[in-house]
């Protein structure tokens, strides 16, 4: 297996790729290089910035070098020692409807060069085009793919098999199974550049997930034309490993200055809001006052350092367990972007499938958009499937969540184990605690230590969404397990009457009693009255 995954957080992982030029780890960014504009250069790259791989276009080094390339090699040609990997000219397909080359033509002449990573001639979907139009796309693609196993002659390139579709997913997904039939060793996600420059990360998100359900997890993603770091984070959670930039250098030339929460015009800026070495003695006045020739380069390396450090970040938090809160902290940099995470929601069960949800690390709860992380359906989904009550169970007696944690060390819980107590043991025993929670829902006594149950942080008040979302677990634990009898301790400086109301209308619904004690005014010896009230009516015999 020329791929590796070392470790995971949601569909993210860090993985070590073998090529030919070495081992790379993921998630990786290829600068792309422009062989007719050196911004940058190759060698600069991986010395100061230390990338591991670049991208070029094959069909540009065909077009306009021939045989140099071939007879230096892509490596020596570009100056570059790293992993070197091809694009075939799909992008100029895109772009200007056709060129001059023809699939074998631009696979020998990849294999010939010797790149590490090299493409097909893939047809580019797009983004305005008709479901007939995108079906032709994905047909010739899957043509050409299968066509190519045909006049491949080298074993050591990984050869890349992309899926199309754009934003049609039944052809994404079609697209996707027929190619992972194939023995490709890497797959990419084509045409998601115009989505992006759209700003349509919802889209962007059926497109990778529909493309990830379909495709062999065990090789790596590459999204073509993601370049810019504010969707690093969002990419890599849901499972893209592979990316290029040309926007570094596309941006500079345009005097777009990029951060990881987006981008700036250099005249907007009154200070560098980066530490990078570039920004750290330099003003924007200063870059302003620059040549236009300097003033790219500099902001060509500005980018790039400002990727570097992003997908650094991306790393750690994968690493820590913590690549959702850094998405969602991402997420704030734009409105499309959060709108992309709430699209997660719909995809909820395949992410939770795939990701780890024991962390050595507690979670942060900001607001109901983290009810859909996968912590949160893993508990839900266990607690339904797996979960029994104790069969001395007769009374479930509900608390709220306190702010200590386990639940069962705070001094609220002290007060209901007194009363608990006074009713006797025989009484006491057929009482079972659980505690009504957010963002988990309902948490047997029994179970609040178990990871993440105690492990996290919530955001109180708890807003609207949340509270129906502990409401509604409420009632779909009371309605599926056996109680005789519920009582509720409602908290109101905490919790609005939806819970209650809900656990009211489930008891109804189960025909089982129901007693509500306000804990705030009516104190402990209500709370004892009323389950006793309750115990010695439905349980005494
Ligand atoms: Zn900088």
């Amino acid at each position: 297996m020329s791929f590796e995954i070392k470790d995971k957080d949601l569909l993210g992982r860090i993985g070590k790729l073998k090529t030919k030029s070495g081992t790379v780890e993921t998630p990786l960014l290829f600068p792309v290089i422009n062989p007719n504009i050196q911004l940058v250069t190759p060698r600069k790259l991986k010395d100061t910035f230390g990338f591991e791989a670049v991208i070029t276009n094959a069909y540009i080094l065909k077009k306009r070098f021939q045989n140099k390339p071939v007879k230096q090699g892509v490596h020596k040609f570009l100056g570059f020692d790293g992993a070197v990997m091809t694009d075939s000219g799909a992008y100029q397909i895109l772009v200007y409807g056709d060129i001059e080359v023809s699939q074998p033509e631009i696979v020998q002449y990849q294999e010939r060069i010797g790149s590490d990573i090299a493409t097909i001639l893939d047809i580019p979907t797009g983004w305005k085009i008709t479901q007939e139009q995108a079906t032709k796309t994905v047909t010739e693609t899957l043509k050409r793919a299968k066509a190519f196993f045909k006049t491949k002659t080298r074993d050591d390139i990984l050869w890349v098999g992309p899926v199309q579709g754009g934003r049609h997913l039944d052809l994404v997904a079609k697209s996707a199974t027929e190619m992972s039939k194939l023995p490709f060793q890497v797959h990419a996600l084509g045409s998601p550049t115009e989505v992006m420059e759209n700003y349509r990360f919802d889209v962007l998100v059926d497109m990778i997930l529909t493309a990830k359900r379909n495709l062999p997890p065990e090789r790596p993603l590459h999204l073509f034309g993601a370049g810019h770091p504010f969707m690093f984070s969002l990419a890599v959670a849901l499972g893209c490993d592979l990316f290029d930039s040309a926007a570094y250098a596309l941006y500079a030339r345009e005097n777009r200055y990029m951060t990881e929460n987006g981008t700036w015009r250099l005249s907007e800026l009154d200070y560098f809001p980066c530490q990078c070495p570039k920004c750290v003695t330099a003003t924007p006045k200063a870059v302003m006052a620059k040549t236009p020739k300097e003033r790219e380069t500099f902001l060509a390396e500005h980018n790039l350092h400002v990727c570097v450090a992003e997908l650094k970040r991306v790393k750690q938090a994968i690493r820590d367990g913590r690549l959702w809160e850094h998405v969602e902290m991402r997420a704030h940099a734009h409105p499309a972007l959060f709108i992309a995470l709430k699209k997660l929601k719909t995809h909820e069960d395949f992410i939770e499938k795939y990701s780890p949800t024991a962390k050595k690390s507690g979670l942060f709860f900001f607001s109901h958009v983290s009810l859909f992380r996968p912590e949160v359906i893993h508990y839900r989904h266990r607690l339904m499937e797996r979960y029994c009550p104790p069969e001395s169970a007769r009374v479930l007696l509900l608390a709220p969540q306190t702010r200590k944690k386990p639940f069962h060390k705070a001094y609220e819980f002290n007060r209901i184990k007194q009363v608990a107590k006074s009713l006797g043991e025989e009484l006491s025993y057929k009482i079972h605690v659980c505690f009504y929670a957010a963002p988990f829902g309902v948490i047997p006594l029994e179970l609040d230590e178990v990871y993440p149950l105690s492990q996290h942080e919530i955001v109180l008040p708890l807003d609207r969404e949340t509270v129906m979302y502990v409401a509604n677990q409420v009632s779909e634990y009371i309605e599926q397990a056996n109680y005789e009898a519920v009582v509720l301790l409602h908290d109101p400086e905490q919790w609005d009457t939806t819970v209650k109301t809900k656990c009211a209308k489930s008891c109804q619904k189960k025909g089982i009693a129901c007693g509500v004690v306000d804990i705030k005014t009516e104190g402990s010896k209500n709370i004892l009255t009323c389950l006793e009230k309750v115990l010695r009516k439905h349980l005494s015999e």
